[in-house]
C-alpha cells in the first residue's frame, strides 16, 4: 500500500497527524494508496515556510517569474502521459479526458507567461502641478487554494499559476480523493526553477481547510467544490478578513428549440451529459426541448446514442466513452437520486441501474440514465446529481424554457441550440448564468477569458483565470508623488481636487 505525502519546502514529507484517507482506484474499487490528512500544526508550519520564502520571490522581476512558467509548460508537455495516467488511475476518467484536464490547466500557465504585461502599472504624468500619480499591483503574500476531485490538474493550475507568477507563495490543499497529480504538479514547478517553499501541497480534509481559514498569514483563499462547502468557506474566510473566491455546484440547462439541428443537439447532449461520467461542473444535466414534437424527436434520437455508450476502465484506451465515478459513496448517492426520480414520477426511459462490467464488478461504474417528463419540484431537478444521468424537462414555449433556467438556484453554465440568431441573442442577454453556449454544449471559456458562474454557483466578485486572476492575486497601491520643490503654498485643509 502506497503512503502518499505532503510536499513541503521542496520535499516529499510524510504526514505526522496519524490520520489518513483511502485513495481508490475507481475502476477496480481497490484502495491503492492512503493520503495523510494534515493537522493544524502541519498546515501552520507550511504557511510559516511560505511566509519566509515569499518576499524574495516577489522581488524576482516579473519577466524572470514568467520564464519559470515557460519552462513549466515544456515540462507539463514532457510529462503529459505520466500525469494523465496518474490522474485516470485515481479519478477514473478516460486518458484523452485526463489529458484535456492537464491541457486546460497548462493553457492558463501559458497565459501567465504574459505576467509582465498584466502587472504593468498605470502612470499619470503631471496629475497636478509637479505631481505624478502611479499605481502598481503588488503580491498579497501567502495565498491558498482548496480544490475538488473532478479536475485534479486543471483547477490547481488555474489557481497557483497566476498566484505564483504575481509573486505570491501558494499552499494547495487538493481533494483527498485525487491527491497524486497535485503532488506531481508541485514537483515539476520546482524543476522549472521555482524556489522552494513557494508552492507547497498540504493534503487534508476539513481540519486543514479550517487551519487555512484561521491562519492570519494566509491573505487569500480560492475554493472550487460543492456549494455548501463554498458557502462555508466564503463566509468563514471573509469573516477572517481574507480575500475569498469560491466556485460551487451546478445544474446546467440546455434549451433545444424546434428549429435546432436535432442530430447535432443529441450528439452534444451525449458528450456534455455523460462525458467524465457527468462529473463536471459544466456538464449538461437538464435538457429542455421546446414543444412536444421537439421533445419526442429528441428523446427518440437520444435513446440509441445512450444505449450504445461504452462504459469502462481508462485502461481500455480510446474504446471507452466514460469511466467509473470517483468513489462507492458517489455511486450510492447517484443511484439514490435516480430512485427518487422514479418514486417522484419521472419516466426513466434509459435505466442504467443494473449496469455491471465483467471483470470490474467492484468498480464504481454507473450505467447511463435518461429521464423524461421531469418537473421542477423533483429532487433530480433541484439537486446536483454529478453522475451519468440526463434529465429532460419539457417546455411548451421558449419563455417557459428560459424561465426554468432563470429560476434554478444554480447558475454556472447553460446552452441553447437554435438556428435563429434573434432567439440566441435574446437568450444570451437575459439569462442570469455566468457562461453561455450558443450551439456549444460546454461553454468553458479559454484561459485568456474568465471562468465563473452566477447565483449559488459562485461567491465573490472575481472570476477564475484571465485578467481577473491578476486582480485577485494582487492588490493595487496608488502613489501620488510631488518632489519638495513643488511645495510652495503651506498647509492645505480642504480635500485636494485637480483643477
Ligand atoms: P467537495 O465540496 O466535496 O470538496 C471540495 C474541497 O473541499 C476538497 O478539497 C475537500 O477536501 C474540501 N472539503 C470537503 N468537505 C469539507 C468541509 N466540510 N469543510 C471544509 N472543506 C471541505 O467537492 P468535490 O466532490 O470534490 O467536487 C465536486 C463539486 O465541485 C461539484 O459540486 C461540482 O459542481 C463542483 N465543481 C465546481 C466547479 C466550478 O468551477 N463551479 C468546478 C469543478 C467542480
Amino acid at each position: 500500500m502506497q503512503e502518499l505525502t505532503h510536499y513541503i519546502n521542496g520535499e516529499h514529507v510524510k504526514g505526522t497527524s496519524g490520520r489518513f484517507a483511502d485513495v481508490f482506484n475507481p475502476a477496480t474499487g481497490e484502495v491503492q494508496a492512503k493520503v495523510p490528512l494534515a493537522s493544524k500544526d502541519e498546515l501552520d508550519a507550511a504557511v510559516a515556510i511560505a511566509k519566509a520564502a515569499q518576499p524574495a520571490w516577489e522581488k524576482v522581476n516579473p519577466q524572470r517569474r514568467a520564464r519559470v512558467m515557460m519552462k513549466y509548460v515544456d515540462l507539463l508537455n514532457r510529462d503529459m502521459d505520466k500525469l494523465a495516467e496518474a490522474l485516470s488511475r485515481e479519478h477514473g476518467k478516460t486518458i484523452p479526458d485526463a489529458k484535456g484536464d492537464v491541457q486546460r490547466g497548462l493553457e492558463v500557465v501559458e497565459y501567465c507567461i504574459g505576467a509582465p504585461q498584466m502587472l504593468k502599472g498605470d502612470f499619470t504624468d503631471s496629475a497636478g502641478p509637479g505631481i505624478d500619480m502611479y499605481s502598481m499591483r503588488q503580491a498579497l503574500g501567502v495565498s491558498a487554494g482548496i480544490t475538488p476531485f473532478n479536475f485534479p490538474a486543471m483547477i490547481p493550475m488555474w489557481m497557483f499559476a497566476p498566484a505564483i507568477v504575481c509573486g505570491n507563495a501558494f499552499i494547495l490543499k487538493p481533494s483527498e480523493r485525487a491527491p497524486s497529480v497535485p503532488l506531481m504538479l508541485a514537483e515539476l514547478l520546482e524543476e522549472a526553477g521555482l524556489p522552494k517553499g513557494i508552492i507547497q501541497v498540504v493534503n487534508g480534509d476539513k481540519e486543514s481547510v479550517d487551519a487555512i481559514l484561521y491562519n492570519d498569514t494566509v491573505q487569500s483563499v480560492g475554493f472550487v467544490g460543492s456549494t455548501p462547502i463554498a458557502e462555508y468557506i466564503y463566509g468563514t474566510g471573509c469573516s477572517q478578513g481574507k480575500r475569498v473566491q469560491c466556485f460551487g455546484g451546478a445544474k446546467n440547462h440546455m434549451i433545444i428549440m424546434p428549429d435546432a439541428d436535432l442530430d447535432q443537439a443529441a450528439d452534444a447532449l451525449i458528450g456534455a451529459g455523460y462525458g467524465a461520467a457527468g462529473e463536471r461542473c459544466m456538464a449538461i444535466s437538464v435538457a429542455v426541448p421546446v414543444g412536444e414534437e421537439t421533445a419526442d424527436k429528441l428523446i427518440e434520437k437520444l435513446i440509441p446514442r445512450i444505449e450504445s455508450l461504452k462504459v469502462g476502465p481508462y485502461t481500455s484506451g480510446n474504446d471507452v466513452d466514460y469511466g467509473p465515478v470517483v468513489t462507492g459513496a458517489a455511486k450510492e448517492n447517484i443511484l439514490r437520486l435516480v430512485q427518487t426520480g422514479v418514486d417522484q414520477g419521472a419516466d426513466l426511459v434509459v435505466d442504467g441501474r443494473d449496469f455491471a462490467l465483467q471483470g470490474y464488478e467492484d468498480g464504481f461504474f454507473v450505467g447511463p440514465h435518461l429521464f423524461d417528463n421531469v418537473t421542477p419540484e423533483m429532487d433530480i431537478y433541484t439537486k446536483e446529481i454529478f453522475g451519468p444521468v440526463l434529465t429532460t424537462v419539457r417546455a411548451k414555449t421558449y419563455e417557459e424554457a428560459i424561465q426554468l433556467a432563470i429560476d434554478h438556484e444554480y447558475g454556472n453554465g447553460t446552452a441553447i441550440y437554435t438556428r435563429d440568431g434573434d432567439t440566441a441573442r435574446d437568450f444570451a442577454n437575459r439569462i442570469n448564468i455566468g457562461m453561455v453556449g450558443i450551439n456549444v454544449p460546454i461553454p468553458v471559456p479559454l484561459a485568456y477569458h474568465t471562468f465563473g458562474g452566477w447565483k449559488k454557483s459562485a461567491f465573490g466578485d472575481l472570476n477564475q483565470h484571465g485578467p481577473d486572476a491578476f486582480k485577485f492575486y494582487t492588490r493595487t497601491k496608488t502613489v501620488t508623488a510631488r518632489w519638495p520643490s513643488g511645495i510652495k503654498e503651506g498647509g492645505e485643509f480642504s480635500i485636494p481636487v485637480m483643477e
